[in-house]
């Protein structure tokens, strides 16, 4: 997982999953083979071959969530056990624009953005920021992007969900169970730090 770290998340891909296969790790001499997108079901079977065959490989696939991911890869004909086998996790990731340090201003949350804030964790109330724009933010009201982020990170129970071709819920649920953080959670971070507007966030995730 360090090596995901490691990765360059490209600006302009706004909905990608990063996916990462990787054989067992006695297999060693780990060979990284970067894959750009898998368009289709030919070249997502070569990368998952590479994963059995002693290569880590990071991929990317544009889907809703991370759960998202190992459905599209069924859908484009790999086979569940293969699936299963081979993958370690999927990390999903939207970017947000960020509220201008400038001219962003503090309100207090009315009802309805207080139960989007509170996003079934509990009622905390927190002051929620817009920014209006000025010229430092040529009227935008943002200035700079960042990251949110969603790892699904497979294990035993997730595998068995997926060789027996479980729906996308379950998979999500289960990995909801072990603590996974959906997108628009990990977002929420950004919203009540006042690094960006709940709007924003609301945009770029689905629930
Ligand atoms: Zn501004």
């Amino acid at each position: 997982m360090i090596r995901i770290a490691g990765l360059t998340l490209g600006a302009a891909a706004l909905s990608l999953s990063v996916l990462v296969a990787a054989p067992a790790p006695e297999k060693q001499k780990l060979q990284k083979v970067d894959l750009s997108e898998m368009r289709d079901g030919e070249t997502a079977g070569i990368a998952l071959q590479a994963a059995l065959t002693g290569h880590l490989v990071l991929a990317t696939l544009h889907t809703n969530d991370a759960a998202g991911a190992v459905v599209r890869l069924v859908d484009m004909g790999i086979e569940p056990f293969l699936v299963a086998s081979s993958l370690l996790g999927v990390l999903a990731q939207r970017l947000v624009r960020r509220l201008c340090p400038v001219c962003r201003r503090a309100h207090e949350p009315d009802g309805a953005e207080r139960a989007l804030l509170a996003n079934g964790n509990g009622g905390a109330s927190h002051p929620l920021f817009t920014a209006p724009g000025c010229e430092t933010c040529a009227f935008t009201g943002y200035q700079g992007r960042s990251g949110i982020f969603e790892l699904l990170l497979i294990d035993d129970e997730s595998r068995r969900l997926i060789h027996d071709r479980a729906a996308e819920a379950d998979l999500r649920d289960h990995a909801r169970s072990q603590g996974m953080k959906s997108l628009r959670e990990d977002g929420m971070r950004w919203v009540k730090a006042g690094e960006t507007s709940l709007e924003e966030v609301l945009r770029v995730s689905r629930e």
